[in-house]
């Protein structure tokens, strides 16, 4: 493929960021790809692994003259860095982001943005448990959504460019509401991983000869829940602070729910247990249908 961004700007160069400069130059889809991020250890890291043509110390030198620019660092701090970058972006440049909330994202860093400048908020629904720019690898999009959010209005070519950006990267490319991506968020990604960090933490507070006893009898299901909560607390944090609405309203549901197997368990009505169970079974099946899983 022959590059159709010319220079690239990549804001936060962890997961996400890391796994973005692979991925753009061994697809070719850029002609160059400048990297910022605020520690110097990332920084030389970044320089070592050789995956940027230039490293440099300031959002803003990142953005300076870049065609399209991602900000990829964690929800809370979006709106500083939409200030930081400005000033230096020319006109007819993309802004974009791979935060997991929407909707928050976008109040915070559209007052910053200037006029010519195409805001397009991303979410590529791709990732693992791991952080920082060794964590990165190329085939990280390939065959997963990437949900753009553009407002009503934006300008359809810019939406367009970077569709098809995504596109070259592997993903398969969908448009919703901010307000929408939040709430499906909120069920498919954002309560799981707030029940693995209670269940982890729940067992870790059992304390004692217990404790040793559920790290040593793990592999029962309680592993998987361990992996997911060693996600980045950073990370995790801003998106429970900035998906607050919808993930009240979710967890609401949720408790309800758990409350009703509850009940069930209590009063030995296995059959509610079973029908929710088998209930459950089709949709993992349907999502390997949909090569989701
Ligand atoms: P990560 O591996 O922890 O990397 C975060 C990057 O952001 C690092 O380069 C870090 O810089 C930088 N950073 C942290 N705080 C900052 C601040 N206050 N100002 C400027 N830069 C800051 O995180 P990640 O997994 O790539 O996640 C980045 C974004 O992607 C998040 O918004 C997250 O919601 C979204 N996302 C994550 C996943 C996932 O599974 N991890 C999936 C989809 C979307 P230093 O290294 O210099 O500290």
């Amino acid at each position: 493929m022959s590059p159709f961004i010319d220079r690239l700007a990549l804001i936060g160069v962890g997961l996400i960021g890391g796994s973005i400069a692979r991925a753009a130059r061994e697809y070719g889809a850029v002609r160059s790809i400048v990297a910022a991020a605020r520690t110097e250890a990332t920084r030389k890291r970044v320089v070592e692994l050789g995956i940027a043509d230039q490293v440099v110390e300031t959002n803003g030198e990142a953005a300076n003259d870049a065609d399209l620019v991602i900000v990829c660092i964690p929800v809370g701090a979006s709106g500083p860095v939409a200030a930081e970058i400005a000033g230096s972006l020319k006109p007819g440049a993309i802004v974009s982001d791979v935060g997991s909330v929407k909707g928050q994202v976008l109040k915070d860093m559209a007052p910053h943005i200037p006029k010519g400048v195409h805001l397009i908020p991303a979410h590529p629904v791709a990732g693992t448990e791991n952080s920082g720019p060794d964590s990165g690898f190329s085939e990280l999009f390939v065959n997963r959504w990437c949900i753009l959010t553009p407002l009503p209005g934006v300008d359809p070519a810019a939406a367009d460019t970077l569709e098809a950006f995504w596109k070259a990267l592997g993903s398969e490319v969908n448009r919703l509401d901010p307000a929408s991506h939040d709430r499906i968020l909120a069920i498919t990604s954002h309560l799981p991983h707030l029940i693995a960090y209670t269940i982890v933490g729940t067992a870790d507070d059992l304390g004692g000869h217990l404790n040793s006893e559920v790290l040593k009898y793990a592999a029962g299901g309680f592993r998987d829940f361990t992996r997911i909560a060693s996600s980045d607390p950073t990370m995790w944090r801003d998106v429970f602070m900035n998906n607050r609405e919808a993930v009240l309203e979710v967890l609401q549901r949720f408790q309800e729910d758990l409350f009703y197997l509850q009940r069930a368990i209590r009063w030995g009505e296995g059959d509610k247990l079973f029908d929710l169970f088998t209930r459950t079974r089709e949709i993992r099946r349907a999502l390997i249908h949909l090569h989701q899983e």
